[in-house]
């Protein structure tokens, strides 16, 4: 009894994980159980038992993934962001935002971001816009996790521009693996909000900078104000574009203090020294 109680909790947290992870993945998850279940007795090693369920399960969540969703969503309401050489001026940051389905937008949301990158590529054609998270491919209100908003398709974040310190060019390489968590922090004399938010018991605020992310990437990889701030400014000149969250010393800095549509993150949110969240409305 206990121990077949132990197998259901070890399903049921997986299934949960799997679909904060990826939305689709514990569904998957779920149909492949009478499937392990019938090569069990058939297979005597539990390692190779083992093997071949993570095996299954691989296959399958693949096919779902890449074949199934993405026609499946865009009948929902939701199409995939361009992911690796679809559009040379914009691209994922980590595979693995397209791998775990965390690409999603509604159709004007790709539709801002390629006017965007076509702008950017108009100044620079080497200059590639860089996605992180987007929106889950189905259901509004479906929380994309860790995130606040990112639920109904119209929310985007997007990776700072760079330099490489040794040419001093602007570079598609990102300072973080993950894409977050490498920040452009305030100088002396700037505004600190991560520091009023940690105050205000915002513990999460800097979480990722300060115990995931090393920083020590930021040496090699200079942030480029001028072409970030082109990446704001070209979000803003679209009036579809309804908020862009940076910090408040980027804000100034960049030169986006009196607008309106770029405002500070709340202090329950993450610090976005790291990154810009763009909204459409
Ligand atoms: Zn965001």
């Amino acid at each position: 009894m206990g121990k077949q109680l132990f197998k259901y909790l070890g399903h049921i947290l997986l299934f949960v994980f799997l679909t904060l992870l990826s939305q689709v993945g514990g569904l998957i998850y779920l149909l492949c159980l009478p499937i392990f279940k019938y090569f069990k007795p058939r297979i005597a090693r539990p390692i190779w038992h083992i093997s071949l369920n993570i095996g299954i399960f691989c296959v399958l969540y693949t096919f779902t993934t890449f074949i199934i969703v993405p026609p499946l969503a865009e009948r929902f309401g939701r199409v995939p962001m361009p992911y690796d050489e679809e559009n040379p001026n914009l691209r994922q940051w980590n595979r693995w935002t397209v791998l775990l389905n965390r690409h999603y937008v509604v159709p004007e949301l790709r539709a801002v971001t390629e006017g965007v990158a076509r702008k950017m590529a108009a100044a620079d054609t080497n200059l590639v816009i860089t996605y992180l998270d987007c929106n889950f491919p189905f259901w509004d209100g479906f929380p994309l996790e860790p995130h606040l908003s990112h639920n109904d398709g119209r929310k985007i974040d997007l990776s700072f521009f760079y330099r490489d310190a040794e040419t001093n060019k602007v570079t598609a390489e990102r300072p973080s693996w993950l894409g977050y968590g490498v920040c452009e922090e305030p100088r002396g004399g700037e505004e600190n909000r991560a520091e009023y938010c940690a105050q205000q018991g915002g513990w999460q605020y800097s979480f990722m900078r300060d115990n995931v992310i090393s920083q020590s990437q930021k040496r090699r990889l200079p942030f480029d104000e001028k072409y970030t701030a082109a990446l704001v400014r070209f979000f803003l000149a679209d009036n579809r574009t309804k908020l862009v969250l940076i910090e408040p010393h980027l804000e100034k800095r960049l030169g986006f203090a009196n607008q309106a549509k770029v405002k500070p993150p709340p202090c329950h949110s993450v610090r976005h020294d790291d990154h810009i969240h763009v909204a459409i409305y």
